[in-house]
């Protein structure tokens, strides 16, 4: 159970939802599923299966009475995605494939798909809107907008289909009881996993990718939303689709942008301790600045984010810091 699959069974657990978790356990521990039900005091179905097997996809939805998916499953890293470009395409591409064939044989057709705000590219200006163009710099990038037009096919060709796409920024943060959050198996690529290893100790400095940014310190803004309240959308998204069909774009973030330092800054507040740091040059592939227009979020789903980068980064010291990650 990933990092924001985790969170968002939480969410809907405590809305009442009953949940089935299919994981294969690739990038995730079979321990979170106790935690989820340690948060919520209710019961989680866990199947270890892969969705790339279709044929246990199918006696899942045959001995089940399932009426939506949220569909969290893939691989996320982008310079890995460079390196071993099939597995992100077999991963990402050949699993979503599967499920959706195994949801329209089973006439399930509600789902909640985790796109990613890397299908704007480098956009052109900021905030972005849900109607920018769409491109993709890497072979991730490229599996979710495959996969966005693969929905998009699949409502066009039955108007049974109710699809919403949620184009996450840039999550972080952990569940506020310190019992789930982001464990990257490996050496993490994200800034913050990144600077809660260098507080704790486990890394000398942190590197920050270029101080030359037009930006307001020169470090690179990005829209950090809380994993919290980005499991949130998905329970807002799900109700949404019961009274609409067709496909649906949403930006999911808070709409504000904030850079490197601020969050350096904002995490040492959180654990009182001064984080090393070091300007290096620019990571290839970078943008400068990547936020949110969230207008569309808030007026359809009736949800906005409410925590801030404060709370972002307590909540992942506190994580961090109480080492209950195996
Ligand atoms: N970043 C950094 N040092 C790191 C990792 C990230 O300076 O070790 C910067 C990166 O250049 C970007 C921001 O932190 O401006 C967020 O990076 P991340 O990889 O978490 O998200 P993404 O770039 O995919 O939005």
């Amino acid at each position: 159970m990933g990092y924001i699959g985790s969170h968002t069974c939480v969410e809907l657990l405590d809305a009442g939802h009953d949940v089935i978790v299919v994981d294969n356990l690739s990038n995730s521990l079979a321990s979170v599923a106790s935690r989820i039900e340690q948060i919520t005091r209710k019961k989680l179905d866990f199947i270890n299966a892969d969705i790339r097997h279709q044929t246990v996809l199918q006696s899942i939805f045959k001995q089940h009475q399932i009426e939506a998916v949220m569909h969290f499953a893939g691989l996320k890293a982008v310079g890995e995605s460079l390196e071993q470009p099939l597995s992100y395409y077999e991963n990402n591409v050949t699993g979503s494939l599967a499920l959706f064939g195994a949801m329209l044989e089973a006439g399930v057709k509600t789902i909640v798909f985790s796109s990613s705000a890397t299908v704007y590219g480098e956009p052109a200006t900021v905030p972005i809107t849900e109607d920018f163009p769409l491109s993709a710099t890497n072979p991730y990038g490229e599996s979710k907008l495959m996969i966005e037009k693969i929905l998009r096919d699949l409502a066009i060709s039955d108007s049974g289909w109710r699809i919403a796409l949620l184009r996450y920024f840039n999550p972080v943060g952990a569940h506020e009881s310190g019992l789930i959050g982001e464990n990257p198996l490996g050496a993490p690529n994200n800034l913050l996993p990144l600077i809660a290893q260098v507080a704790e100790g486990c890394r000398d400095l942190l590197r920050i990718y270029g101080n030359d940014y037009p930006t307001v310190d020169g470090t690179g803004v990005r829209d950090y939303i809380h994993v919290v309240d980005l499991a949130c959308a998905h329970i807002k998204a799900l109700e949404k689709l019961a009274s609409q069909q067709g496909v649906v774009a949403y930006n999911i973030g808070t709409g504000q942008g904030t850079s490197v330092l601020e969050i350096l800054h904002a995490f040492e507040a959180a654990c009182q301790k001064p984080i090393p740091y070091q300007f290096v040059t620019r990571r290839p592939g970078d943008i400068a600045q990547c936020f949110a227009d969230v207008s569309l979020a808030e007026h359809d789903l009736a949800w906005r984010a409410k925590k801030g980068i404060a709370e972002m980064c307590v909540d992942v010291w506190r994580w961090q810091s109480r080492g209950v990650r195996s």
